[in-house]
């Protein structure tokens, strides 16, 4: 991850240990994954066995684990960062 963002120049670690709280944001995806894959598997597949649900959930974090580690950050940094959206820097 480079240091700061080529285009606004805004620090992408704004102090040692930032994105520790990026943990609980990525943890919190995967919950909600977890929960709407269960719903859907229980009522759509009419509760199929449990290594069905593990293996289901387990793919689908699996594969969009990169996603949830950069939105995670993302966000952190929108939340905590002291960064935000500014219409000047996009892209035409
Ligand atoms: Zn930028």
């Amino acid at each position: 991850m480079p240091e700061a963002c080529p285009v606004c120049r805004q620090a992408y670690e704004p102090e040692p240990g930032f994105y520790y709280g990026a943990m609980y944001i990525s943890s919190g995806f995967s919950t909600a994954i977890l929960l709407a894959i269960g719903f859907l598997l229980y009522y759509l597949a009419d509760d199929p066995p449990l290594w069905v649900y593990i293996t289901a959930v387990g793919a689908v974090v699996l594969a969009v684990t990169p996603l949830l580690f950069r939105y995670s950050r993302a966000l952190m940094l929108y939340a905590f960062g002291g960064t935000g959206f500014d219409p000047r820097f996009l892209r035409r």
